[in-house]
């Protein structure tokens, strides 16, 4: 087994145990791995170990890899900040976009989604702990928007994506976790839409997220290792 592998296998005991403890169905917790600055070849590992989603924060590298691995069945996501100009090539090649962050991106999305393709899968990245410096929506915005994104064809509105403030102690952790929960049920109240997923939960936090709802699990170090610092 190569150490990919066996960190992969640590992580989903770690998804397993959390599924237990807080009472989720088993199996309910996607993994989603994180491969932004990681090579195809560790991809290509990972996948042998049986992982099928990965998560790409900037799309030139993300494309390569995509070309590179294209005889693979990946399920590709976006994760990272989003440009304008870079939905084009976004809405062509990803199944999922974690990361919108603003109307005016999901229009775009929606326009240039080839419709071969089906639907995008979109998740409203929200800034939960409401830092000054992060990207998503204002948590009082959310319901509009998800409103306005509901409403465009060719993108299938999924639910919310936050990355909160690092904690240190479990309680800190599930707090903007649990205010996520709290803002997609309301969504669900407003919009009897069928949102189904809450993207959050990263290496240090899972099993918070997971006790709050976590549907995907956002794993980069905890399956590659420490990333190098550049
Ligand atoms: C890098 C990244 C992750 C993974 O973070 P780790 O701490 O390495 O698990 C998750 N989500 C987003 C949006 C990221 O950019």
């Amino acid at each position: 087994m190569s150490q990919h592998t066996q960190r992969l296998q640590k992580i989903h005991e770690r998804i397993q145990q959390s599924e237990h403890d807080f009472d989720r169905e088993a199996g309910s917790v996607h993994l989603l791995a994180v491969s932004k600055t990681r090579d195809v070849d560790d991809i290509r590992a990972l996948y042998a170990g049986g992982q099928r989603d990965f998560g790409e924060n900037y799309l030139q590298e993300a494309l390569d890899k995509i070309q590179a691995l294209r005889d693979l069945d990946i399920g590709w996501h976006f994760i990272g900040p989003i440009q304008s100009n870079k939905t084009q090539e976004i809405a062509q090649h990803f199944d999922w976009v974690h990361s919108v962050d603003r109307l005016k991106i999901a229009r775009r999305l929606a326009a240039q989604r080839p419709a071969e393709l089906g639907p995008l899968n979109i998740c409203l990245q929200v800034n939960i702990s409401n830092e000054a410096s992060k990207s998503g929506v204002a948590p009082d915005e959310a319901v509009e928007i998800s409103r306005e994104i509901l409403a465009l064809p060719s993108l299938r509105l999924r639910g919310l994506m936050a990355i909160p403030a690092p904690a240190n102690d479990f309680a800190s952790q599930r707090l903007p976790f649990c205010h996520l929960r709290a803002l997609l049920s309301r969504i669900h109240q407003q919009t009897a839409m069928p949102l189904d997923t809450l993207s959050m939960g990263m290496t240090d936090d899972l099993e918070a997220a997971i006790a709050e709802g976590a549907t995907w699990v956002r794993v980069g170090s905890g399956i590659f290792g420490p990333r190098p610092k550049k």
